[in-house]
């Protein structure tokens, strides 16, 4: 079997993966801070990361992948000024912080589930670990890597060796990064809140939604220390792989280094992995506090485009590349994704073989960083091989185990009428829960709207009646 290869954003080169227990990998992955709907840029990072895990597991290895819900803690700026997200949501919708992170939660694995993204084995809440991120607060003040001010317990960055280990800039280069926002109590620029005090602690403020005792006062814990915390706790000596997109490198990933490093005196991760980003048409990033903001419901869902197009599209890019946002590279991806469907429509057969050529040449770009532009090109010569029917259709879905393209379950889903697609899609989803009685209702109501569903041996097959 081909080797493993990674970037690894820590040594800035591709290596040879290498597991610390062959029996089963650990894989960390920042999850989504639940204030609102997740946009298309955070969901290509999720995909990236869901490629990776597909990987992981295609090349032999079980892993045990964990994702953090970010439910308190993370402000509107990343250097700990400004407004707990949360809290912002809160005042947006008239709700508790609870009731937008519950909601948002939901829909966040509601578009995982869209995007065919495999769920983490395990989601923690930043709010159900308060206890574990005191506690390395209080390993780390008994270390002497703490100081105190008047609004909260901060991380002397000066007390770490390597700061800059995985941003790699200059000192000069960070403190210049970090300046922008000021806290004249701050002994270096570049330290972070671990513990912020509640505003109630300062008088003539209110205060919080979400706050909690701690021997430092009533609080909450900084956004960094909470992945350091739920990482180490659940996967315990399984530090392999931590990923995120690339503007955690330079401020949330280096400071879960630096804090947990210095906790602990040990690596932590051997492998830092970063997605790049999303860009809407003229070069600027998608995010949440610019107007430019897509959901998948808004680009694609409401204009009747199934969800997996935009998996289809994210597969085209190489994740370390920028991805450009556009209609027509949407409608583009519709277009290819389609056309696949169609071919492998054709193959439709239970009995054929892996092959193995094919398959060693799919796994050799794969795993040469994740090439996933690369292994589209792989089906293709595939699919216009010389081999039979039955065996590239077998082969196609050994390679769909990482794609993720429902390649089983083709049928002319992506150009039916937008209210039928619904149904179809609900159906399914119906279907995967097991709920037989749902799953009738809307087979007789797809029926009544002049369309035929047949579950097949092959998998799903839809036409008109
Ligand atoms: P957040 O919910 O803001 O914490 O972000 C969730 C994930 O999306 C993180 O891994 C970010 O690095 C990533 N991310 C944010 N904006 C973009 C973008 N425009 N393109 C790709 N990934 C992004
Ligand atoms: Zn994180």
């Amino acid at each position: 079997m081909a080797k493993l290869y990674l970037y690894n954003s820590l040594t800035r080169k591709k290596e040879e993966f290498k597991p610390i227990n062959k029996d089963k990998i650990g894989l960390y992955t920042c999850g989504p801070t639940v204030y609102n709907y997740a946009h298309i840029g955070n969901l290509r990072t999720y995909v990236f990361e869901d490629i990776l895990k597909r990987v992981l597991k295609y090349n032999g290895y079980k892993v045990n992948h964990v994702m953090n819900i970010t439910d308190v803690g993370h402000l509107t700026g990343d250097r700990d000024m400004g407004e707990d997200k949360l809290e912002v949501g809160s005042k947006r919708e008239g709700k508790s912080a609870k009731k937008i992170a519950d909601f948002y939660t939901k829909a966040f694995l509601n578009d995982l589930k869209k995007l065919n993204i495999e769920m983490p084995d395990k989601m923690p809440k930043a709010t159900e670990y308060i206890k574990e991120q005191v506690e390395m607060i209080k390993t780390l003040e008994k270390k002497g890597f703490t100081y105190k001010t008047s609004d909260g317990i901060y991380f002397n960055t000066s007390k770490f060796k390597n700061y800059n280990k995985l941003s790699h800039l200059k000192l000069d280069e960070l403190k210049e990064g970090a300046r922008v926002e000021k806290n004249n109590e701050k002994r270096n620029p570049t330290d972070f809140a671990l513990w912020k005090f509640s505003p109630r602690l300062r008088s003539g403020q209110v205060g919080r939604q979400q706050e909690w005792t701690s021997p430092w006062g009533v609080g909450f814990p900084g956004w960094h220390i909470e992945c350091s915390a739920m990482s180490m706790k659940f996967l315990k000596g399984r530090l392999d792989i931590h990923c995120g997109g690339i503007d955690h490198i330079n401020i949330h990933h280096t400071n879960e280094i630096a804090q947990s490093e210095a906790a602990t005196g040990k690596k932590f991760f051997n492998y830092w992995l970063h997605g790049a980003f999303l860009n809407i048409a003229g070069g600027k990033k998608m995010a949440k506090s610019e107007e430019n903001f897509l959901t998948l419901e808004n680009a694609l869902i409401k204009k009747g485009i199934n969800p997996l197009v935009y998996r289809f599209a994210v597969l085209q890019t190489h994740y370390r590349k920028t991805m450009e946002y556009s209609e027509e590279a949407i409608g583009a991806a519709k277009k290819g994704l389609n056309h696949l469907y169609n071919q492998i429509k054709e193959l439709r057969n239970k009995k054929g073989k892996i092959n193995k050529e094919h398959e060693d040449k799919f796994l050799k770009v794969v795993n040469d960083d994740l090439n996933l532009p690369q292994a589209l090109a792989k089906v293709q010569e595939l699919l216009k091989s010389n081999l039979s029917n039955p065996d590239k259709f077998a082969t196609v879905l050994r390679f769909d185990k990482i794609l993720g393209l429902n390649l089983d379950t083709t049928s002319n889903k992506l150009e039916l009428p937008e209210n039928i697609f619904q149904l179809v899609n609900k159906r399914e989803g119906a279907r995967k829960e097991k709920n037989w009685e749902e799953s009738d209702k809307l087979r007789i109501e797809i029926e009544k709207s002049g369309y035929l569903i047949e579950d097949t041996e092959d998998g799903m097959r839809i036409g008109k009646r």
